[in-house]
């Protein structure tokens, strides 16, 4: 499976000068692809140099029932003989009706419709262009402004772009900035000084009241919040936030919009999140990467049945939602999604609920390491947050490449990490053992010590 020295070498002059890979600074746009990973089974991936090494990040937070599953690849293929395409517009394909009826079934409240996309960006894209549709058939055009978080991330198109809480990723690229309100990060581990979780988490609700007691109610069209801040670091809200800023979204009649596009399928131990680990019904639920397990690009939103019923009745049940895409509900995607469910259903929930503890518990062990200012998490999501000193926890002192000193000892060691600046996340394929979780914990902890 592994590469020649002559096919790396070939690698290393065809990775130059024409693939461009997400996020470059200018000066290198497309200069050269980085890394080589060819092969992955299981919770492991191998690469070009036939190392093999866990796949810490399960892809990028998605290959949840772990690569080489054949029951998927299997339904790959029998889809694609059966009906490779079929145009969503005119026609309903089967496995995007039995999909809908199988999601409805296991999203919170009256969330029994769904809008398919190709991924979690234009599924987040969608929540929003529905949000502005309905508030202008309501008759309500000035409710539009969204509401989302520092620290939060929603994705690469114009509107979710726009959301995105990293400074960072404005300072060159046009945003919606107009329409967007940023709160506080709703990180306990980074609460001022001397403040009480429930202290920090009254902050923050009142912050959120107070935005729209100044902006005006009718001005404010959607709240947007991850039920657990994925890329931001693994963010656990404090206990009550979210049932509380639902609450003020429901008393101000502004949609709450939950993005799972993480959360979903299993991350957490269920289906869908919102319900079942934060006790919320969301007006709209954004989902994508584990609806798949990353085989097939497809994301959407679920949609409440409440809403639907509103615009039916308004005096513009003929205004056109004109929005879809041509990938929109694809029959593979769709089909994949059943047999994904199928194996989550089956067994992998459950064993993704049995063994979260274990892998927080074993992951936690690593504060005793000084680099180590907390490591928190939730299911199968977790993030070691790396410090300059632990009297202080302040991340700002640190060389912000320490992630990337840490993935490089990693994957000496058989680790693949993929840091976020001084925070590494892990994310597994929610398959992994006991074993291969000590395996995990025990790398990462030879990482980080070569590391300080
Ligand atoms: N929303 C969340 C919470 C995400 O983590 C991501 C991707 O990481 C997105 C949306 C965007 O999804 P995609 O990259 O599939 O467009």
């Amino acid at each position: 499976e592994t590469m020649s020295a002559t096919e790396r070498l070939d690698f290393a002059e065809m990775a130059k000068g024409h693939l461009i890979q997400p996020w470059p600074v200018a000066g290198e746009i497309g200069a050269e692809a980085r890394g080589g990973i060819i092969a992955g089974d299981g919770i492991y991936v191998t690469d070009i140099e036939g190392r093999r090494l866990i796949d810490g990040p399960a892809g990028m937070w998605c290959t949840n029932v772990g690569h080489g599953c054949e029951p998927i690849a299997r339904t790959l293929y029998e889809q694609a003989m059966t009906l490779s395409y079929n145009s969503p517009w005119y026609t309903a394909s089967e496995p995007s009706v039995r999909l809908s009826k199988r999601l409805a079934a296991h999203a919170p409240g009256d969330l029994d419709h769904v809008f398919y996309t190709t991924g979690g960006s234009s599924a987040v894209e969608t929540a929003l262009r529905f949000m502005q549709f309905s508030n202008n058939v309501f008759g309500r055009p000035t409710k539009k402004r969204i509401v989302a978080r520092q620290g939060g991330y929603h994705g690469s198109t114009y509107l979710s772009a726009s959301l995105n809480g990293r400074p960072r990723d404005h300072d060159w690229m046009d945003s919606a900035g107009d329409l967007v309100v940023k709160l506080s990060c709703p990180n306990p581990f980074r609460r001022p000084a001397g403040q009480s979780v429930e202290a920090f988490c009254d902050m923050l609700v009142e912050e959120f009241s107070t935005t729209i007691e100044t902006l005006g109610a009718e001005t404010i069209g959607a709240f947007v919040a991850e039920p657990i801040m994925a890329s931001g670091g693994v963010i656990v809200p404090p206990p009550g936030y979210l049932t509380r800023m639902r609450e003020l979204c429901r008393e101000n009649d502004i949609l709450f919009i939950a993005d799972e596009v993480v959360t979903a399928f299993g991350r957490l131990g269920n289906i869908f999140a919102s319900k079942e680990v934060f006790g919320i019904e969301p007006d709209l639920i954004t989902f994508a990467k584990g609806v798949t397990s990353g085989y097939f690009p497809l994301g959407g939103a679920m949609i409440s049945a409440a809403l639907l019923a509103r615009l039916r009745q308004s005096n513009h049940a003929d205004a056109m939602f004109a929005h879809g895409l041509t990938y929109s509900s694809h029959p593979i995607g769709c089909a994949v999604a059943e047999t994904n469910l199928d194996l989550l259903e089956g067994g992998l929930l459950a064993h993704a609920r049995d063994i979260a503890p274990y892998f927080q518990a074993q992951l936690k062990t690593l504060e005793d390491l000084p680099l180590v200012g907390e490591v928190r998490g939730l299911g199968l999501m977790a993030c070691v947050e790396c410090v300059a000193d632990r009297e202080s926890n302040n991340p700002l002192a640190l060389d912000l490449e320490v992630g990337k000193r840490i993935d490089a000892h990693c994957q000496q060691l058989g680790l693949l990490v993929r840091p976020l600046i001084h925070m590494c996340v892990m994310s597994p394929p929610l398959t992994i053992s006991r074993p291969q979780i000590d395996d995990l914990v025990s790398i990462l902890r030879q990482g980080i010590a070569l590391t300080q």
